[in-house]
């Protein structure tokens, strides 16, 4: 082990000399209060150091250690229901252990050492194992099951494997390697954060996460795998959309980086994310979630490690063969803990003062995202989703972080606050977001729901673009100006917007629609508007077409739970039919 002297402190940022044998990002344990630290850069013999914790009272002399090893994470039973800090505590055990003021230099791991897991074996002695394989499996709670996989690199026949209740460092089985070594496995295994961990193929992602929010699944779905980012302006709903997101999505698990949002509203997640129900099985959402949490007393650097903590323990949920939700919140504040460290650094600065590979750093991250054919000698599929959250101060999208999460992401849901004054919720703004799935998932919805799906997505958004433009025309010479069938247009996205897209997130029923109910929705919405649009031409009265009795129904159609659809909305469809036909033939008479 190599030790050095600190030469310099300047906040989060220590400088120590005497470093000649340490890597790049190794951890390191700065002063006699063994801080925990990471090998930012190397010169000679000064390694520049970031610190995850306070660094006030440190000074010039004292002691830098290099364990000698790269930030990792701790992957095993108990990471679920657990809530972590950027660099893998887990803050409840920490509590326990010195009370709330966070003291420094605590040595705790991240995986309970003391909890015994019942291990069930599923492969036996004399087995072929590669790394991947899963030898058995841990109910880790009610809902989720926890498969143990052979760690990486490693390769060989099963000498032993036990049954039974064990830790997460005692062995649960041993293998012989090709070049005759013994190798105990634990359930627990260990990555280092900053390294992607590895599978054997990527997919294209073909199949959408469905998130039972209409305005997400019909006009700009995300697919399994796929990467989105949500920009957040103040008030404007970010949070309750990613509770709906936590709450509904299709996902096995979900890893949630709370990463230095101001103090408050973390501990709202904090507070909030626990009480959430799990609609699917009643139990508490935490159940299946991982929480990282970086709270306002903790130090910037731990912020910019919590990213890499976050999707790492969603990349090992990933290779298990499960569908991963990660959600980082908001890599907004995760960028200005890279410019700070990067300006510490006396780095050039790039575009308002962010370092020049701000840009790279957030692909690499983005990229760890996607949909992949694990490792192991039977073929198993597992996803990986990446949705962060952007805060562009007073909403500016042209800002550089915003600008760089653009050019990555795929689907983008534009929160809009004006939305969220006139109270339009979800407040994603649909002349702004887009998917860029959205025609690759197309073979999927046609396959699963209809043939009609994609043609009813795109006229929808036909007719919301065609709105706004109306609606220009409208401002400039009133309403008087617009053609009947202009002013159907404009009737088809008024129903549109208040009758399909808005979606409220505290309604039992509507809170959740799922996909065939979507298909059901959109179709009575556009039925009026194609039928009206074939009335007009026949001289129906424009008056007589607004005022339609079933619109009403229709508008309410969104509240029929989901087990009454197919009976209800058959029922409201015949009354449209009928009540067309008798203004058409009225007409013809
Ligand atoms: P932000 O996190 O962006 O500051 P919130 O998510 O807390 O905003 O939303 C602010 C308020 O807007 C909520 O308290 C709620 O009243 C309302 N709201 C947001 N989204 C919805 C929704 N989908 N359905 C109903 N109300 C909503």
């Amino acid at each position: 082990m190599s030790q050095g002297t600190i030469i310099k402190v300047s906040g989060p940022l220590v400088i120590a000399e005497g470093m000649r044998d340490v890597n790049m990002f190794d951890v390191v344990r700065v002063s006699k209060h063994q801080l925990i630290g990471e090998v930012l850069e190397i010169h000679g013999d000064r390694a520049s150091i970031q610190v995850y914790e306070e660094t006030s009272g440190l000074g010039p002399g004292e002691p830098v250690v290099s364990t000698g090893a790269p930030l990792s994470v701790e992957l095993g039973p108990g990471l679920l229901e657990n809530i972590f800090d950027g660099i893998q505590r887990p803050l409840e055990a920490m509590r326990k252990m010195v009370g709330s003021n966070i003291t420094r230099g605590i040595n705790i791991a991240a995986l309970d050492r003391n909890k015994k897991w019942e291990f069930r074996p599923v492969l036996s002695k004399g087995d072929k194992v590669t790394a991947g394989d899963i030898i058995g499996t841990v109910q880790e709670n009610v809902v989720f099951e926890h498969r143990i996989m052979v760690p990486f690199g490693i390769e060989g026949i099963i000498e032993e494997i036990y049954e039974g209740e064990f830790t997460v460092e005692e062995p649960v089985a041993v293998i012989r390697t090709k070049d005759g070594a013994s190798v105990q496995i634990t359930m627990m295994q260990k990555w280092p954060v900053r390294k992607e961990r590895p599978y054997k193929e990527k997919l294209p992602p073909d199949e959408p996460m469905i998130t039972g929010q209409r305005i997400i699944d019909t006009l700009f779905p995300i697919a399994k795998g796929g990467v989105a980012a949500i920009p957040g302006p103040f008030g404007s709903g970010k949070t309750v959309v990613q509770h709906q997101l936590a709450k509904w999505s299709d996902a096995d698990i979900v890893v949630y980086i709370g990463c230095g949002e101001r103090g408050n509203e973390m501990t709202d997640v904090l507070m909030e994310f626990p009480e959430l129900k799990d609609p699917r099985t009643g139990e508490s959402l935490m159940k299946r979630t991982v929480l990282i949490a970086n709270t306002s007393d903790m130090p910037v650097a731990a912020r910019e490690a919590s990213i890499y903590t976050g999707i790492t323990i969603a990349e090992y949920f990933r290779d298990m063969g499960y569908s991963v939700a990660l959600m980082a919140d908001s890599t907004s504040r995760w960028a200005e803990a890279l410019r700070e460290m990067s300006g510490r650094l006396e780095e050039m600065p790039g575009e308002e003062g962010y370092p020049a590979y701000l840009a790279s750093r957030l692909a690499q991250f983005y990229e760890r995202a996607g949909k992949v054919i694990t490792l192991g000698s039977t073929e198993r599929v597992g996803a990986l989703s990446a949705i962060g959250a952007v805060s562009p101060p007073g909403g500016d999208l042209s800002e550089p972080v915003t600008q760089a999460t653009m050019r990555i992401i795929k689907v983008f849901w534009g929160l809009d606050a004006n939305l969220a004054y006139r109270r339009h919720f979800p407040a994603i703004n649909w002349l702004i977001s887009y998917s860029l799935y959205a025609d690759r998932l197309k073979d999927w919805y046609d396959e699963n729901i209809s043939r009609d799906f994609s043609k009813y997505r795109t006229d929808m958004l036909r007719i919301l673009q065609e709105e706004a433009e109306l609606e220009e025309i409208v401002r400039l010479v009133g309403i008087d100006a617009l053609s009947a069938r202009e002013r159907v247009i404009l009737e088809a996205a008024r129903s549109i917007r208040e009758d399909y897209l808005h979606q409220d997130a505290f309604h039992d029923v509507d809170t959740y629609a799922g996909i065939n109910k979507q298909y059901r929705m959109m179709k009575l919405v556009l039925s009026y508007y194609y039928m009206a649009m074939d009335a007009i031409k026949v001289g129906v009265d424009l008056n007589k077409l607004l005022n339609l009795p079933v619109r009403e129904r229709i508008g309410r159609a969104k509240y029929v739970p989901q087990e009454k659809v197919d009976e209800e909305f058959e029922k409201i469809e015949k009354e449209l039919a009928e009540q067309m036909e008798a203004l058409v033939s009225k007409e013809d008479e």
